[in-house]
């Protein structure tokens, strides 16, 4: 939710970025405020993912800045570890290791990474875990269970590093439907305890019940942002107006 004194989290100016002949981002800028839902949404292609990966330091910029928590993203001596300790990011596809158990797999970057106390770890693992409601699959395989609940073992590995943000991208994209829910739920559960969330997704009712503030993205650049009541009711530029046309 949105704080009355509101202090800007992750901070982009007019980045933009280029692969190759192609800029894919021309210009994009947006404040994200400390325990602030962002969703962003837009067609395929226009740069959603590679507004996240630029954040992560996963992409380099061509131009303009990033500065998140304090830490500047493009700076040559940027501490990328230092970086995405504080940022979380959970994909589409969730890439547990299989031959590892879920405790395990949430454990993993914790002890190797961070070189943490490995009952402190365990202790938050298994927090975390019956956050994601999941403590009884504790000892379970990641092939032993279904896609929402692989994928809530992957926020909870990303939790466990203790991150400042959490971006997920289109995380439920690749689910059942049925497991739809159950993943949107925990994500609704990091948000309600005041992480700072940006999230890329398809799913609009989740996006506008969620969301402090809506950005729309098309070919690159941030068409328009709004609350979710008036970005949803009452867009304002024909790209948007067209892409909500064809998604509600
Ligand atoms: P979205 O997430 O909105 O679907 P992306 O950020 O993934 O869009 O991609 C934006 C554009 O950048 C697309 O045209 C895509 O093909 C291109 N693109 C993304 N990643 C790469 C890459 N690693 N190399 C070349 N082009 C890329
Ligand atoms: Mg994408």
């Amino acid at each position: 939710m949105k704080a009355e004194n509101a202090t800007p989290q992750v901070i982009l100016k007019d980045v933009r970025k280029s692969y190759g002949q192609l800029e894919v981002l021309k210009g994009i800028s947006m404040s994200v405020n400390r325990s602030e839902i962002v969703s962003i949404i837009g067609p395929s292609g226009s740069g959603k993912s590679t507004i996240l990966r630029c954040i992560n330091a996963l992409a380099p910029v061509n131009a303009g800045s990033i500065n998140v928590a304090g830490i500047e993203v493009n700076d040559p001596k940027l501490d990328e570890r230092a970086l995405r300790r504080r940022v979380g990011m959970v994909f589409q596809s969730y890439n547990l290791f299989p031959h590892r158990t879920v405790l395990q797999n949430i454990m993993m970057a914790p002890l190797q990474v961070l070189k943490q106390n490995r009952a402190d770890v365990e202790q938050r693992a298994r927090a975390l875990l019956a956050k994601v409601r999941l403590s009884e699959k504790e000892n379970a395989y990641p092939g032993e269970l279904s896609g929402g609940q692989q994928q809530r073992v992957a926020i909870a590995r990303s939790l466990c590093m203790n991150p400042e943000v959490m971006m997920f991208d289109e995380v439920t994209a690749a689910l059942d439907p049925e497991t739809v829910k159950e993943v949107l739920t925990t994500i609704r559960d990091v948000a309600a305890e005041g992480m700072t969330c940006i999230l890329v997704t398809h799913e609009m009712r989740f996006a506008r019940e969620i969301s402090d503030t809506v950005y729309f993205t098309d070919q690159g650049r941030i068409v328009e942002s709004n609350n979710p009541k008036d970005f949803f009711e009452n867009p304002q530029d024909d790209r948007t107006k067209a892409f909500l046309d064809k998604v509600l």
